[in-house]
């Protein structure tokens, strides 16, 4: 399926662009109004790391007109082996600058925007309306979620691509056109089924094939010319040495862009949607985690319990553990709930799945409560194992 050019052709090329772009400009389908539409696009990519280092330079490179970078990280040695775009006289400055140098030094000619902070349900709004396409270079499943639902919600299309070890993805996601992320992936995969690059390595240069297609696909919407990778999955297998491409329809169930979509804005907390931990949260709940029947068990034993629900308000509303008093998540990790935990009675933690309350038991456990435990699997479990008459959402 052809689509028309996502950008609109700049007024003109200056004698420099023109030089430097002739073997674009020579290309019948790219030609003189491709080149004044690159110009005049305005281009995202999310994460400077390993696929945002080869995207960012080609399309530096392709003479589009004005790029963002987003990263709140900083160059360290271990990235060198793939995120080339960054170099040895970088390490320990933000990746955001590190990427604008480089880009600097490829084409001067291409407006820079830094983000240099992290993307959150808060700034990626009003960030992706600054741009016509994004190109989606994240690591991790909540920042993918959010990536996903907010260019669904602004109605722009977007770039996707992943990579772990030999193995990489990439797809066109445009609500508009045909299927978004959630249509291909309705659920995360639970925690800790799919190690992340820095757990499970991943081979240096899948970055650039993977980068490449990304780059392939931006140029072609830009411009309008070639056949989309919307409603198709690219799979590449680099030690057989194989692209395959997969059909991948709009989902009439899907939560977001389906016939009855039931996320209609953005999660409130990503994090807690993916069931991230954090290593700090991992270490805490290790031998301070109890199960929703061992806390029943508890609390007919007649044990003295300070039950403290780390949800928020609008979820205590819904459902709550008898016994449980409510002290949302970001009280305790500020500090300023610390005062309202006692000193003689044993803590016991819980969130709706148990990743909120790991958390939060990290930080009362910082806080001296080296006691306090958490549920697992929190109120959910709950429900499910000891009182399903209490509403569940
Ligand atoms: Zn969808």
């Amino acid at each position: 399926m052809a689509l028309p050019p996502l950008v609109e052709p700049a007024a003109e090329l200056s004698i420099d662009e023109i030089r430097r772009y002739s073997r674009h400009l020579i290309i019948p389908d790219v030609g003189m109004d491709g080149q004044k539409r690159l110009k005049n696009a305005k281009v995202l990519a999310v994460g400077a790391g390993g696929l945002g280092s080869p995207t960012l330079l080609y399309l530096a490179a392709a003479g589009v007109g004005t790029l963002g970078i987003i990263d709140f990280d900083t160059v360290d040695e271990s990235n060198l082996q793939r995120q080339i775009i960054h170099g040895v006289s970088d390490i320990g400055t933000p990746k955001a600058e590190s990427a604008a140098r480089s880009i600097a030094e490829v084409n001067p000619l291409v407006n820079v925007v830094i983000h240099n902070t992290a993307l959150d349900r808060d700034n990626v709004k009003e960030i992706f309306s600054q741009y016509d396409l994004i190109v989606d270079g994240t690591d991790n499943f909540a920042t993918r979620y959010m990536v996903n639902d907010a260019a669904v919600l602004l109605g722009k299309p977007y770039v996707w691509g992943s990579i772990y070890r030999f193995d990489g993805q990439a797809s066109v996601f445009w609500e508009e056109h045909g299927p978004c992320y959630r249509c291909l992936y309705p659920e995360p995969p639970p925690p800790g089924m799919v190690p992340s690059c820095a757990e499970g390595g991943v081979l240096g240069v899948l970055c650039a094939s993977i980068g490449s297609i990304q780059v392939n696909e931006a140029i072609k919407l830009i411009t309008g010319i070639g056949e989309p990778l919307v409603g198709r999955l690219m799979v590449y297998d680099a030690l057989e040495m194989e692209y395959r491409k997969i059909k991948v329809r709009k989902d009439p169930n899907c939560a977001l862009c389906g016939e009855n979509p039931t996320v209609t804005d953005l999660l409130e907390d990503y994090e807690d949607f993916c069931g991230a931990v954090s290593e700090e949260a991992q270490e805490a709940v290790t031998g301070s985690t109890i199960t929703a029947r061992e806390l029943k068990e508890w609390q007919d034993s007649g044990k003295d319990l300070f039950l403290v629900d780390v949800r928020e308000p609008a979820e205590w509303e819904i459902n709550r553990i008898p016994g449980a008093v409510l002290i949302p998540k970001g009280e305790i990790l500020s500090g300023e709930a610390l005062a309202k935990f006692p000193q003689d009675r044993q803590i016991v933690l819980h969130c709706k799945s148990g990743v909120r309350s790991a958390e939060a038991l990290a930080a009362i456990k910082v806080a001296g409560f080296k006691d306090a435990v958490h549920v697992q699997g929190g109120i959910v479990s709950w429900v499910n194992t000891v009182d399903p008459s209490l509403p569940s959402y």
